[in-house]
Parts: structure tokens; sequence; C-alpha cells
């Protein structure tokens, strides 16, 4: 079995400079993490406030917190200290409650709009036509400390290909239509482990890595 920091490598090796890899270390120790730290990872990904936190307490200052879970709006006053980005914004509520924290705090909080692309019924997000409506809404264009950087979306966790492609194109050409309009716009976020080259070739510009960095998961303990 290779080190993290070798699968780390490998994976860096097969991205351009221009890709941002954010590694994806919930569940894992923050041993793990420093393991990824020390071969020079400094932006992590997790999906739970309360472990990202913990880990936050515990670890250097200059790593980069990446929220990439669904986000509890009673929750965002936990990580608004520190929080770099938060991929999965999914309602004007949520990005008031950011925006409020984000204030409280004297900081601003990149967001990500997650639009909803799999087929399969289960994963969060919006679709096409409530992003573009939430983004050019009075109340969103109002919010001083939160800034919309872009576009996160997760394809249906499937070996087809070709479904894979038409679900990551649907959210790139939507990213495309909306940076003509919003000058603020510059990450895609697509791709995880299984999928990133695909999300690569549909121009993502952040990919979020986690098994094939930490190895799998072990949901058990
Ligand atoms: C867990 C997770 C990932 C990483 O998944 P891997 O398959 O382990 O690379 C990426 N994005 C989100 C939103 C996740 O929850």
């Amino acid at each position: 079995m290779n080190s993290i920091a070798e699968n780390l490598k490998q994976i860096q090796n097969t991205i351009s400079n221009e890709v941002t890899l954010v590694a994806v270390s919930k569940t894992k120790p923050v041993s793990d993490l420093m393991e990824a730290y020390d071969a020079g990872q400094r932006i992590f990904g997790e999906n739970k406030i309360q472990e990202m936190t913990q880990k936050w307490e515990e670890m250097p200052k200059d790593i980069v917190w990446h929220m990439i879970g669904h986000v509890q709006t009673n929750k965002v006053k936990y990580m608004a200290p520190y929080v770099h980005t938060i991929h999965a914004v999914d309602s004007l509520k949520l990005l008031k409650e950011i925006n409020r924290q984000a204030i409280k705090n004297n900081r601003e909080i990149n967001c990500l709009i997650q639009i909803k692309i799999a087929e399969e019924d289960s994963k969060f997000g919006l679709h096409e036509t409530d992003a573009i409506s939430l983004l050019n809404s009075e109340e969103v264009q109002q919010l001083t400390n939160v800034k919309i950087k872009g576009l996160m979306g997760m394809a249906t966790f499937t070996s087809d290909e070709t479904q894979i492609k038409t679900e990551f194109g649907r959210i790139q050409s939507l990213f495309k239509k909306l940076k003509t309009t919003f000058s603020e716009f510059d990450t895609l976020s697509i791709g995880m482990s299984g999928d990133y080259k695909i999300a690569i070739e549909c121009n993502s510009t952040m990919v979020r890595i986690g098994s094939s960095i930490f190895g799998v998961r072990n949901y058990t303990t």
C-alpha cells in the first residue's frame, strides 16, 4: 500500500496546477492529515462541522478548511471564525446566515452553490433554474460578506462514464453561462476519487479527493 504522501504526489502529477486539490479527510485521524500536511498539502475538506472544528483547533493555522458537506443553518456559527469555503450552499436562508456569521467575525466566506446534476434523487442541490434565480435575487446581491465563487456538483455514483460526462457537462455549461454575468465566478468544484479525471475533462477547477489519498473510510469506528 502506498503512503499518504505517495498518493498525494501521484494525484498532483495527474492534475494541472490550475486545478485546486481539496484533500477530503473526513473520518480520518489528525495523524493522517498531518502526513498530508507534511507532504505540502494545505487545503482540507470535511463534511461535519464538529469534526472539522476539532481538527482546526488541533492543527497548524495555515490550513485552509473547506466544508464540503450539507450544512445546517444553526451550525454555521461554529465554523464561521475560520472556514474558507462552503461548497454545498443551496438556499437563501443558509446564505443569509453565513453572511450574518461572517460579519460577526469580520471576515469574508467563500461559497459555492450546489447544483443537482445526478439522476439519483438522494443528492442535495438546486436545479439550474432555481440556482439562477437565487443568484440574481436582490437579497443575495446585498450580502456583503459572502463571496459566491462558483458551483459545486456531484455526479451519480456509477461506473457508466457516459452518464458521468453528461452530468458534469450540465454543470460545466451552466458555470460557463453564469461566468459571463458573475465576475467573481472562478470555481467549478466537481470530481472525486472515482470520477475526477472525467471532471477535469469537463473543466473542473477544483477536485475533492478523499479515499485515493487517505484510503477507504471506515464508518463503523
Ligand atoms: C466524501 C466526499 C468526497 C470525496 O470522496 P472520495 O470518493 O473519497 O474521493 C468529495 N465530495 C464530497 C461532497 C464528499 O462528501
